[in-house]
C-alpha cells in the first residue's frame, strides 16, 4: 500500500498551525516538536508520535533524574514504520567529550503498540544517554528501558524470566553486568536485565539505580552493591534478586496485580490498565 501525502492546499493549511513539513519526494509527512522531528506515513501519525515522545521525555526524565532534560539543540529524528505487528525500535547515539553528539531513532509496529511500548522504551534510552554521556552497560540500558513500557510488556517479560530461571538460563550477575555485545539469547538477556533493574528500582528507587550502574561500571560491581544497597557484593545481590523474583513475579503474573514501577505518559485515548 502506498502512503498518501496531503495535497498542497491542505498541507498549507495544516502547516500554518501544526508546523507540518512535507518531505518532497518521500512518501509520508513530518512533524516537528521542540525535541523530536518525526517522519511517518501520515501527518496525523507523525504528530501523535512526536507529541507522545515529548510527553514521555518529560515524565521519564523526571522519574529517573528528578528533573526534565534541557531542550536538545537539535531535535532527535524519529522514523516511524507502521506494520501490523508488535512494536520494536532502535536508537543510535554518537558521543563526544562525555556528551551525546547525535542521536536518531526508528520505531515500527502497530501504532497503539508504538505509543505504549516502543516510544517510551526508546525515549528512556535517550534519557540514559544524556545522564551517562557515553554507553551505559547493556543489561541496564535495555532492562531499565523496558521498565518504561506498559503492563502488557512487563507481564510478558515477567513470564520470560520465570521460564529463564526455571531452565537455569540466566547469567550469574558478575557476567551479566559486563556483557557488551547482545548475546544469542536476546530474549533471556532482555528479560534478566529487566528483572534485575526492576528489583533494584523497587528496592532503592530510580536515581539510586543509575548511581549504582554508573559506579559499578567505573569502579566495580561488588563495591557498588555495597555502597548503594548495603549488600556484601554481586553474589549477595544475585541471591537477593532470585528470592525476590520467586515471590513477586508470580504475584505480578496474576490479573489485576499492581505494577509499582510503571511511569509513562499514557497515549491519549487509552483507558483502563495500569
Ligand atoms: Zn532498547
Amino acid at each position: 500500500m502506498d502512503a498518501r501525502r496531503p495535497g498542497p492546499s491542505s498541507a498549507r493549511h495544516v502547516a500554518a498551525w501544526l508546523a507540518l513539513a512535507l518531505l518532497p519526494g518521500l512518501a509520508g509527512a513530518s512533524y516537528r516538536t521542540t525535541n523530536f522531528v518525526v517522519e511517518a506515513p501520515s501527518a496525523e501519525v507523525a504528530k501523535q508520535v512526536a507529541e507522545h515522545a515529548e510527553a514521555c521525555r518529560v515524565s521519564i526524565a523526571r522519574a529517573w533524574l528528578g528533573q526534565e532534560l534541557p531542550a536538545w539543540s537539535t531535535p532527535c529524528p524519529v522514523k516511524v514504520k507502521l506494520t501490523r505487528g508488535e512494536a520494536g525500535g532502535l536508537t543510535s547515539f554518537g558521543f563526544s567529550r562525555g556528551k551525546v553528539s547525535d542521536q536518531s531513532m526508528s520505531v515500527e509496529g502497530r501504532l497503539d503498540r508504538i505509543l505504549a511500548s516502543a516510544i517510551p522504551h526508546e525515549v528512556t534510552h535517550t534519557v540514559f544517554a544524556a545522564y551517562f554521556g557515553g554507553p551505559m552497560p547493556r543489561w541496564a540500558d535495555e532492562g531499565a528501558s523496558l521498565l518504561s513500557e506498559d503492563l502488557r510488556e512487563h507481564r510478558r517479560h515477567d513470564q520470560i524470566v520465570l521460564d529463564l530461571i526455571s531452565r537455569r538460563g540466566h547469567l550469574p550477575l558478575e557476567r551479566l553486568f559486563i556483557v557488551e555485545e547482545y548475546p544469542d539469547d536476546l530474549m533471556g538477556f532482555y528479560g534478566q536485565g529487566y528483572s534485575i533493574s526492576r528489583f533494584l528500582v523497587e528496592m532503592g528507587g530510580r536515581p539510586r539505580f543509575l548511581a549504582f550502574v554508573r559506579d559499578g561500571s567505573r569502579s566495580g560491581w561488588d563495591a557498588a552493591a555495597r555502597s548503594h544497597y548495603g549488600l556484601a557484593g554481586t553474589h549477595e545481590l544475585d541471591r537477593a534478586w532470585r528470592s525476590w523474583h520467586k515471590v513477586t513475579a508470580e504475584n505480578r503474573s496474576r490479573p489485576n496485580s499492581a505494577d509499582p514501577v510503571l511511569v509513562q505518559a499514557r497515549p491519549r485515548g487509552e483507558s483502563g490498565g495500569q
